[in-house]
């Protein structure tokens, strides 16, 4: 019986999935619970329908990252050649 120690000292949640900056998934190490954050900041159980919407999250996360990166690297290359030319 596993769940006695989580009834006992609480559950013994780590983040298992980094879904958005804000958004992460918890399992509990103990008895397996999972949890996420919802959309206003509260932890709630993990449902199949929220691990849908997170992975949607997530790959929305990922384009806006990979986009930011972009922007970046086109800076970077745009200030390294207004050098070359002053
Ligand atoms: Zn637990």
């Amino acid at each position: 019986m596993k769940n006695i120690h989580c009834k006992v000292f609480g559950h013994d949640y780590k983040v298992t999935r980094h879904v958005t900056y804000h958004v992460k998934e918890y399992t509990c190490k103990n008895c397996r619970r999972e949890l996420t954050t919802s959309g206003n900041g509260d932890l709630i159980e993990l449902t199949p329908k929220f691990k849908e919407i997170n992975d949607v999250l997530e790959r929305i996360h990922y384009k806006r990252i990979l986009r930011t990166n972009k922007h970046h690297s086109n800076v970077q290359v745009l200030n390294k050649s207004k050098l070359r030319i002053a």
